[in-house]
């Protein structure tokens, strides 16, 4: 029932900002998603003032804003003290590089707003929330279009000198795999070489389209199982969730499991059937992730 207690209820504005697609959602206070609607990704002042719109009618329904988290695709300036907080950087993307994300919600509705990658977020909903509790060091690694990566490391999410960009890491060769990789900035990096464009340049189809037996599994799992090890030796997470389309094929996270074990050759504490796991939230890891970055901004 929709009534007038609904109407005085405190709600969040969520932004899961993608490449192909923006997910629009209301969140309650206790995380229970109210209203949620996608709308394709196009230039981004159509984009933001179609999001806008769908906001301001959830909002009128539901209650008020008390914040609007943004988990958006990357390169982005996430840091706090840059003029450019808020703002797309240099991305191949047609139309939005220096793109401004966050000013159009702010001056909207006039409440704080939070602002990270989509995967930095979503390693805070999965540690809060997920498959990651309880983690002091967590990740987040999407498969999909691209491979990114967020981290919380000591419970905080990781921002340097910007964010990780955990995809465009150099990987050792499958002995099998002659492929020269699609990254535009360094054909066979990880993404290059395990991303889904990869996987359908490389072979004709998606990896949960190729035959079980197909040679394909392996080498994708390979290359995860890399980056699994890199993590593992650089920051110590006792989980490392794994997301995104390319990893929803049946059978792959046991094998990057399987071939992270064997490739660390029993050196790192902690075993990787444990450590390597599904997202605890399933698709709703984005848009919680917004929901996460829309809370810690209601609380400064
Ligand atoms: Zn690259």
């Amino acid at each position: 029932m929709m009534g007038r207690m609904t109407q005085a209820a405190t709600v969040y504005g969520c932004i899961e900002a993608g490449g192909t697609k923006f997910v629009l959602g209301l969140v309650a206070s206790d995380a229970r998603i109210l209203a949620r609607t996608r709308i394709a990704t196009a230039q981004p002042a159509e984009t933001g003032a179609a999001a806008i719109g769908w906001l301001r009618t959830a909002v009128a329904e539901h209650g008020r804003f008390a914040a609007i988290g943004i988990a958006t695709f990357g390169p982005a300036e996430v840091l706090h003290a840059s003029p450019r907080w808020g703002f797309m950087a240099d991305t191949p993307k047609p139309g939005w590089s220096g793109a401004d994300i966050a000013g159009p919600y702010a001056r909207a509705f006039g409440v704080p707003i939070g602002f990270d990658t989509d995967v930095n977020a979503a390693a805070v909903a999965e540690r809060r929330w997920g498959a990651a509790q309880g983690a002091e060091n967590a990740v987040y690694i999407t498969v999909g279009t691209g491979i990114g990566g967020g981290a919380v490391i000591n419970g905080a999410p990781v921002h340097g000198l910007g964010h990780p960009e955990m995809g465009h890491v150099p990987v050792a060769r499958h002995a099998e795999d002659r492929f020269g990789g699609v990254c535009p900035f360094h054909g066979d990096c990880l993404e290059g070489l395990a991303s889904g464009p990869a996987i359908e340049r490389r072979w004709g189809k998606s990896l949960s389209e190729l035959p079980r037996d197909h040679p394909g599994h392996g080498i994708i799992a390979h290359y995860l199982a890399q980056l699994c090890i890199m993590l593992t030796g650089i920051a110590a997470p006792s989980r490392i969730v794994i997301g995104g389309g390319v990893s929803q094929t049946p059978g792959l996270i046991d094998a990057v499991r399987r071939e992270t074990r064997r490739l660390s050759g029993g050196y790192f504490a902690g075993d990787p059937m444990d450590i390597i796991v599904p997202p605890g939230l399933g698709e709703n890891s984005g848009l919680l992730g917004a929901f996460a970055l829309a809370r810690d901004a209601e609380r400064g």
